[in-house]
């Protein structure tokens, strides 16, 4: 039986970076993943390809609406589907080969199959109907998260998608209903909209994208209304009623019995963690109520050399806190003192315009009885959002009053997931609003609204 320094178990951006950290430490390593290429939900049914088909499908939208006021006249402009699902499926193979590509030169060992315990250092690999036994001295879980499904809507992939099926579909469906206004269904919602698709969101809570700054959420949802997605808020989905092409599905307002009849809908109402294969009961580790495995402060779950990361733990389901945490579990490990600043983990929405915040929101600021200024500059008066067509949103800044440092900052623009890092390094280097303020921003740029917001804090601002 082959015996590893490190067996990393899922390939996901959690896994995968683990196990290429622990090589470069030195370890021996080896990274088990049971569906046949390397890369997780992120590279092969999250990030990636729903970022490239939000790519396609946005220069269609620009095309569209603001070819013609650029002199740029387009006879026919149509789309080409399986053409646009092509480049997405090459774009993952590309990085599905490159990972390879980097465990082979560090030296990372892999096997295909399902992973689960036999007892607590021996893992059993199963591919089809063969298995194989490892040890190690130290073992990773990563093994990521899985769509949930609503109880009466069983996903079938054809009329009941989840973001997995949605991102395969062979066309936009007609008239599309999501079940879940969050950052997966509106970026996914966007893509089918601007593809014709009539897309519809039931929503229970009361805001969209939920936890964002509340004030970036209303005014993300009036942008998204004038693009031609329509919001229902308060819905509570009680049940649907499916038939071979069509689904009706059945919600309630305030109590008010309602229903929707549509061609597909689309869960997405959140993702569980994918323990279910891995035989816990067997090491002593035993899921929460809602499945994530429980972890100390070095990442160690009840059974000490065993350890969890990405999604399969509690705090944001985002692809690169799941790669800081395999980062820092594997120099852990090798006795190292990494951290991770959790307070300060950016969160991107791809829509157009993009959402981007990090740190604090105001209700946070106010829940942590901090006494804070707000700076806010709005995109309309930002000289290259005008001359790119993409003078909607601002950029809302936040820093402790006494101090001017900065604990948060929200903005909603083109490009705001390139914008947000200045924010990140702000509040990482704990910088304050003046800091921003005097550095010298490029003009024109998008990013001289994050000195102005951050002159608005100081009292200097020009351009408003
Ligand atoms: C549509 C969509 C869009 C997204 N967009 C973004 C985004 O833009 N930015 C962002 O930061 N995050 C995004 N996410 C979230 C992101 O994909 C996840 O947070 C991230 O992939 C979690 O990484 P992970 O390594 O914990 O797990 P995963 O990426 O889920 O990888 C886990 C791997 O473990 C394997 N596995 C499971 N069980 C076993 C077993 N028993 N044996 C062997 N292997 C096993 C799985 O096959 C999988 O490959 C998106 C998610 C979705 C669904």
């Amino acid at each position: 039986m082959e015996e590893y320094d490190l067996i990393v178990i899922g390939s996901g951006p959690g896994g995968y970076v683990a196990a290429i950290r622990g090589a470069q430490l030195g370890l021996k390593v080896l990274c088990i993943e049971k569906y046949p290429k390397l890369g997780g939900t992120c590279l092969n049914v999250g990030c990636i390809p729903s970022k490239a088909l939000l790519h396609s499908t946005e220069m269609l939208s620009k095309l569209k609406h603001t070819g013609s006021d650029n002199g740029i006249s387009i006879k026919d402009l149509s789309f080409d589907f399986p053409k646009m699902m092509e480049r997405k499926q090459k774009i993952i193979s590309n990085f599905n080969m490159g990972i390879t590509g980097l465990f082979r030169k560090n030296k990372v060992e892999t096997l295909f199959g399902v992973a689960s315990f036999k007892d607590k250092n021996t893992i059993s690999v199963a591919t089809e109907g063969k298995e194989t036994l490892v040890t190690g001295k130290n073992i990773i879980l990563a093994t990521g998260s899985k769509p949930t499904e609503l109880p009466f809507l069983p996903f079938d992939e054809k009329i009941v998608l989840s973001s997995t099926g949605a991102l395969s579909l062979t066309k936009p469906p007609k008239k599309l209903v999501v079940i879940g206004a969050g950052v997966i269904g509106v970026e996914l919602g966007s893509v089918f909209q601007r593809l014709g698709s009539e897309v519809i969101f039931l929503e229970f809570l009361d805001q969209i994208c939920s936890p964002l700054d509340q004030e970036l959420a209303k005014e993300f949802q009036k942008i998204l209304e004038s693009q031609g997605l329509a919001f229902s808020l308060g819905s509570k989905v009680t049940g649907a009623e499916t038939s071979q092409d069509s689904i009706q599905i059945n919600y309630e307002i305030n109590g008010e019995k309602k229903h929707i009849k549509a061609d597909a809908t689309l869960v997405c109402v959140g993702r569980r963690p994918n323990t279910a294969e891995l035989q816990l009961d067997k090491v002593n580790i035993n899921p929460d109520k809602r499945g994530f495995i429980p972890i100390n402060d070095k990442f160690q779950t009840s059974t000490p050399h065993i350890y969890a990361i990405g999604d399969i733990v509690d705090g944001p389901m985002l692809a690169h806190k799941a790669s800081e945490e395999g980062t820092a579990c594997v120099e852990i490990i090798c006795s190292q003192n990494p951290k991770i600043e959790y307070y300060n983990i950016p969160g991107v929405i791809y829509t157009h315009p993009e959402v981007a915040t990090t740190g604090l929101s105001e209700k946070e600021a106010k829940e942590k009885n901090i006494d804070y200024i707000v700076g806010k500059f709005p995109f309309k008066a930002n000289s290259r959002a005008k001359c790119v067509d993409e003078d909607i949103g601002f950029i809302k800044m936040l820093a402790e009053k006494k101090t001017g440092r900065i604990i948060g900052v929200h903005i909603i623009s083109q490009s705001a997931g390139e914008l947000i890092h200045e924010g990140v390094l702000a509040i990482h280097s704990k910088s304050s609003a003046q800091t921003i303020a005097e550095m010298s921003h490029a003009h024109p740029t998008l990013a001289e609204a994050m000195k102005e917001a951050a002159l608005v804090i100081s009292k200097k601002a020009i351009h408003i």
